[in-house]
C-alpha cells in the first residue's frame, strides 16, 4: 500500500503501531488492547489505515486528534465515510483550527482535505480510554487545544506536536504558540514522569523523556525563555 508501518511498542497490556503516512513524517498511531483500536491522528490516506486495521483484524472504536492542524486530521473524514466511527474526537478548543485545515492541507501539501464530523471528548471516550489504561489531559501550548495521551503506569505519552522527535529539523519559535502553557506542559512531563517514560511525539520516532529533556532544542528554548523573564 505504499506506507511503511512498524509495531514499535508492547507491553502487558497494549500494542502500539506508527504508520507515515505522508511526507512531513506525522504519526499516525493506533493503540491496541486484544482486537480493539483507538486510533490517534488520522494523518492523511484513509484506506492505508482501515488496510492495516483490516490486516490485523482489529475493531476501531475511536478515533481522536492531539491537535487540529491539518497533517494529524486528513484521514478523519474518509474512516467517518467509512462508516467505522460517527466522528473525529478532539478538545473544543481545536473545532477553529480544524476549520483552518483545508486550507492548509490545499496550501502545504496540496492535497484536498475535507472537513471531519467533530467531537468534543465524551464520558464514553474517557471511559474507553481508562479500559486501556489511558488518559487524556488537555495541554494547549502548540495549539489552544493541545492534549497529550499517557498510560496510568507512565510507561508512555503520546504527544502529538508538543514533543517532535529531537532529531528533526525544528523551528524554535512559533508566534501562534503559548510559551506559558508549552512551559507548562514540559514542566509536567519532568515531574511527573520518569526518564524512561516512551514518548511517541507528533513526528518523527519514538523517544524518551530523558533523551528530550537533554536534546530537544525547542523545549530548551521554551525552558530557557521562561525563566529568563
Ligand atoms: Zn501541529
Amino acid at each position: 500500500v505504499g506506507f511503511d508501518e512498524v509495531l514499535i511498542y508492547q507491553n502487558d497490556n497494549l500494542k502500539i503501531h506508527q504508520l507515515l503516512l505522508n511526507r512531513i513524517q506525522t504519526n499516525c498511531f493506533i493503540v491496541q488492547k486484544e482486537s480493539e483500536a483507538i486510533l490517534v491522528d488520522p494523518v492523511s490516506n484513509a484506506n492505508a489505515i482501515l488496510d492495516y486495521l483490516d490486516s490485523k483484524s482489529l475493531v476501531l472504536r475511536f478515533m481522536l486528534s492531539t491537535h487540529g492542524h491539518f497533517d494529524h486530521i486528513g484521514a478523519a473524514a474518509d474512516i467517518i465515510e467509512s462508516g467505522l466511527v460517527e466522528e473525529l474526537f478532539i478538545h473544543e478548543k481545536e473545532f477553529g483550527e480544524v476549520s483552518k485545515a483545508p486550507m492548509y492541507s490545499a496550501l502545504i501539501l496540496k492535497e484536498k482535505l475535507i472537513k471531519p464530523k467533530l467531537s468534543r471528548f465524551s464520558n464514553i471516550l474517557l471511559k474507553c480510554l481508562d479500559s486501556f489504561g489511558l488518559s487524556i489531559e488537555h495541554a494547549g501550548g502548540h495549539t489552544k487545544g493541545s492534549c497529550f495521551l499517557y498510560s496510568h503506569n507512565k510507561e508512555f505519552v503520546i504527544t502529538g506536536d508538543l514533543a517532535l522527535n529531537h532529531n528533526l529539523k525544528i523551528t524554535l519559535a512559533n508566534s501562534r504558540e503559548n510559551k506559558n502553557e508549552f512551559f507548562e506542559f514540559v514542566k509536567n512531563i519532568e515531574d511527573n514522569f520518569l526518564p524512561h517514560t516512551v514518548i511517541f511525539p507528533g513526528h518523527g520516532d519514538r523517544t524518551t523523556v530523558k533523551d528530550e529533556l537533554m536534546y530537544n532544542e525547542k523545549w530548551k528554548y521554551i525552558r530557557e525563555s521562561q525563566n529568563g523573564n
